[in-house]
């Protein structure tokens, strides 16, 4: 069954391609697997997990080796994504922030100095990032934000509240997002990136969180906040592309996650259907169930299908590709939550138990819903494509 799973899933990838998903397999389930639960146990951010990234190049396969990244094309992109959301999604958060959000829009928009003093550092580790868009106003409407950016000598200062924000603690770059004229709407955002050390009158502030503690989400406030003229990403009033930019391969990262996800809830039911009996027989055996595990299989390589044709488009050179970027973050998010559902009811009351992962990742595969566009933002896009209300 494995066998033929993995069958499926390499079908279209090169032998380079297979290698790499075999080599982030391998040490994933070693290096980072044994360790999550432990983790989540005493909600502690994996710092000492992320150190073992760089040794294998995990931290830049969209940098360039001319600034130390393991630069890859954008499909291998996606199934490193995969292969590390399989095991543990902060992790695969931590690669997909730095190299989606950020990295990508230094490579694109930043300047040779912004890309000299940040990507190396980036590939290395040292470097953590962290993009600081959602507002407690609503993440999803960005063309509308609070925060501002106003000029003085030299400079910006930034006031506002971010909300959500991932790794901010750890963080060594932020990726933030203003406005200079909040009359201008989309026209008005403009993009930085800074160093959050050198920001007086910025507060990191706990953001509590039910579940999920693991990603050490936090709130952001800037208060009259200086940054100077050289952390203008783009340019002033230029952000709004940036952020477009940034999303569009920050859809493909999550949605190759989220193929990971689901991946990993099949992994966790097929053994645990074959092993669990009742009425004399095991699970396996109901057709109920099998039905969910035929639904599982067939829900993740359609998403898989269709992250990887993203990732092709993208080789081919097509930087934005809106709508297929909706299609597969669409469907490989809702294939992860549906997929964690139908494991949960294999599993049945142990689901949610603490000794069973299966339901964990119910609550990761919905906040993947949600970031990087909701469904619901996704399906908008999705049917204004159709309807020829929107060719880009
Ligand atoms: C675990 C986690 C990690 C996150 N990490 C980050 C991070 O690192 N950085 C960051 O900036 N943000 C982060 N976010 C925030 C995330 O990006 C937002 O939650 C998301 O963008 C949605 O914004 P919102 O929650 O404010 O919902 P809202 O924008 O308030 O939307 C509320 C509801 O209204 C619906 N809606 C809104 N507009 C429309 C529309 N036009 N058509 C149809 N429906 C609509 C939405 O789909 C949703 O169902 C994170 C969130 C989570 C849960």
């Amino acid at each position: 069954m494995t066998a033929l799973l993995d069958r499926m899933m390499d079908f279209d990838l090169s032998e380079d391609q297979r290698l790499v998903r075999q080599t982030v397999r391998r040490f994933a389930e070693s290096e980072i697997l044994p360790h999550v639960e432990r983790y989540e146990r005493e909600a502690r951010y994996p710092t000492e997990l992320i150190e073992k990234l760089p040794a294998l190049g995990l931290l830049g396969p969209m940098i360039p080796e001319q600034y130390g990244g393991s630069f890859t094309d954008v499909l291998t992109y996606g199934v490193i994504c995969e292969e590390l959301a399989r095991v543990d999604w902060v992790i695969a958060s931590v690669v997909s922030v730095a190299n989606s959000l950020v990295a990508g829009s230094l490579l694109r928009f930043g300047t040779q100095a912004q890309r000299d003093r940040y990507l190396p550092g980036i590939a290395r580790g040292e470097i953590l990032c962290s993009a600081c868009l959602t507002e407690p106003r609503g993440g999803t409407d960005l063309g509308n934000m609070d925060t501002t950016a106003t000029k003085v000598d030299g400079g910006w200062l930034l006031n506002g509240t971010k909300v959500f924000i991932s790794h901010a603690e750890h963080a060594r770059l932020f990726f933030i997002v203003a406005t200079i004229d909040r009359g201008r709407k989309h026209k008005g955002v403009t993009a930085f990136v800074a160093d959050p050390r050198a920001m007086k009158g910025m507060t990191i502030g706990e953001f509590p969180m039910r579940t999920l503690k693991r990603d050490n989400l936090a709130e952001v406030h800037f208060e009259d906040v200086f940054v100077p003229d050289e952390a203008v990403l783009g340019e002033p009033g230029g952000g709004f592309p940036i952020l477009g930019s940034a999303l569009d391969l920050g859809r493909y990262s999550v949605a190759a996650r989220c193929v990971g996800q689901s991946q990993r809830a099949i992994d966790l039911a097929v053994p645990y259907a074959l092993e669990r009996t009742a009425f004399g027989q095991r699970i396996a055996e109901f057709q109920l169930v099998q039905s969910k595990i035929a639904d599982m299989v067939a829900r993740t390589e359609q998403a898989r299908l269709l992250v990887y044709r993203l990732g092709r488009m993208k080789d081919a050179g097509l930087e934005r590709c809106s709508l297929e970027s909706s299609l597969a973050k669409l469907k490989a998010s809702q294939a992860a939550t549906q997929n964690a559902l139908d494991g949960m009811a294999i599993f049945g009351g142990y689901s949610v138990s603490a000794e069973y992962e299966i339901g964990r990742l119910l609550m990761e595969a919905k906040a993947l819903e949600f970031g990087e566009g909701t469904s619901d933002l996704h399906q908008k896009l999705i049917a204004e494509f159709a309807l020829g209300l929107r060719t880009s």
